[in-house]
């Protein structure tokens, strides 16, 4: 697999692991030891104590940790990404891999403040059909892919494009 893919594939899991530790947080605007310790490898500065249950109800959450935390920490996970992800494409891979990265990050942030706010009592199995049936974009990966992606190399792909820019596949 070449380096790209690699990169890119840290990138989606690693968005999907940020996004599960924080709604792991509990109770509501708390924080836990795992969290705490992204944060701080990201260098994200935590919301205050006395600010972190306020900006959760501000941004109607029934549970994980503050909205603004866990999209700074995306924010940031993604940046920290960006050159290695990049390094060893042309031009024109680097086009499609950067409206990845933005597409990447844009989804992430949403499905966080989305899941974040949901009604903590209802059903799990109901919640995941829920949530499958509401996403257009990927269905080779799950419901909760990030980016559409190639079939073959499950590199990231445009709407438009004929052939991935990764592999050479059609799509
Ligand atoms: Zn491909």
């Amino acid at each position: 697999m070449s380096a790209f893919l690699v990169a890119w594939g840290d990138v989606v899991s690693g968005a999907h692991g940020l996004v599960d530790q924080a709604l792991e947080v509990d109770p509501l605007g708390g924080t836990s030891v795992a969290w705490s310790a992204s944060l701080k490898q990201l260098k994200v500065t935590p919301i205050e104590e006395d600010e972190r249950l306020p900006t959760c109800q501000k941004n109607k959450q029934t549970k994980g940790a503050p909205v603004p935390e866990v999209h700074a920490a995306l924010q940031a996970f993604v940046s920290s990404k960006r050159a290695l992800v990049l390094a060893t494409l042309t031009p024109e891979q680097r086009t499609v891999a950067e409206a990845g990265l933005v597409t990447l990050l844009e989804h992430a942030k949403a499905h966080y403040a989305q899941k974040a706010s949901e009604p903590v009592k209802r059903g799990l199995f109901k919640h995941a059909k829920v949530t499958a049936s509401k996403h257009q974009y990927g269905t080779k990966s799950g419901p909760e892919v990030y980016v559409m992606e190639c079939p073959v190399c499950r590199g990231p792909r445009q709407t438009e494009s004929l052939s991935c820019v990764f592999c050479g596949a059609d799509l």
